[in-house]
């Protein structure tokens, strides 16, 4: 599937535009949620800033190195070619977020040597090794993706809107879909995999919903293990996993009303950034500040970069 593909323009319905947009629910604010609803309170209605890991950022990297890898012609779409792609990518992601370079601040040596340029190179080359391990699972000289980093949108019948962007879609001359999704985590493939597959039914859930048709395949390409998943969704499934959804969005609206966001501790508290503000570490989240406007569900670039 998706051997020779064509390029063609997808519409993003938007809800009112960036300025004024209605609460939805991303799929990562979705997975807070179900993990812990404090900690969603933390990321979607508090705001709290959270200070990103280097594999946050090199995945953030990586995405969007592959990203400008489709967009060059399919013979110049070579392992050195996309390597030579990750410094300039990276200028630029720092001039945007400049305290990303934080992350490497260690300033001069004894002698003198730049010691954060240095630690930037080898980082970089840590994303090259990833920008390898893609090239190991697909030829993408042979794929012509439909659209790579497209934000998509879709507002269910019961009026739940979902939101999110989705790393690449393939469509075949046969109209089947597939959703492809790049892991860069240094987690291990099993620990993020429910996480993983709940991001792609949402997506499925929401191209199903927009173009009336279910994806054939959902794959997940885990670059720091070089491994890929594939998966085919039905529409039975898919119905079940849109009750799902809207039964979280009602959660979510219901804590939103009372401010009451249970802490729900798990192993999974060793990558919580807010332990300090959290009861069941001791602390004492800030006073619930209401229900924000517009929009509690948007995803950051780290988030779609996981
Ligand atoms: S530390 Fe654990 S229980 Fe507390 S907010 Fe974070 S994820 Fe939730």
């Amino acid at each position: 599937m998706a051997e020779g593909t064509t390029r063609t323009a997808t519409v993003t319905p938007t809800a009112g535009g960036r300025g004024a947009r209605r609460p939805a629910l991303s799929p990562s604010r979705a997975s807070d949620f179900k993990q812990c609803p404090l900690l969603y309170r933390f990321r979607a209605v508090d705001r709290l800033p959270e200070v990103p890991t280097k594999a946050q950022v090199r995945g953030t990297l990586v995405h969007s190195v592959l990203e400008k890898l489709f967009a060059l012609p399919r013979e110049e779409r070579m392992p050195e070619r996309a390597k030579d792609l990750l410094h300039p990518t990276w200028s630029e992601l720092a001039e945007e977020c400049p305290e990303w370079m934080d992350l490497f601040a260690s300033g001069e040596g004894e002698d003198g040597a730049d010691e954060t340029g240095a630690a930037v190179g080898a980082w970089l080359e840590t994303a090259g090794e990833l920008v390898d391990a893609y090239f190991g699972l697909e030829d993408p000289r042979r794929l012509e993706p439909e659209a790579c980093e497209l934000h998509v949108e879709t507002e269910l019948s019961s009026g739940v809107l979902l939101r999110g962007y989705i790393d690449r879609i393939d469509v075949a001359p046969t109209g089947e879909i597939r959703v492809v999704d790049y892991k860069t985590g240094a987690a291990p493939r099993q620990i993020g995999e429910a996480k993983a597959m709940f991001q792609m039914k949402f997506y499925a859930v929401v191209l199903w919903r927009l173009r009336g048709v279910v994806p054939r395949q959902l794959k997940l390409m885990y670059l720091s293990d070089g491994q890929a998943l594939a998966y085919t969704p039905d529409e039975p499934e898919l119905v079940r996993f849109e009750r799902t959804l809207e039964a979280i969005w009602q959660a979510i609206l219901r804590a939103g009303k009372t401010g009451d966001f249970r802490p729900s501790p798990s192993k999974l508290c060793g990558w919580c950034s807010h332990q300090a503000l959290c009861p069941s570490f001791g602390g004492t989240p800030p006073e619930y500040p209401g229900w924000p406007e517009p929009d509690p569900g948007e995803e950051s670039a780290l988030d779609r970069a996981d």
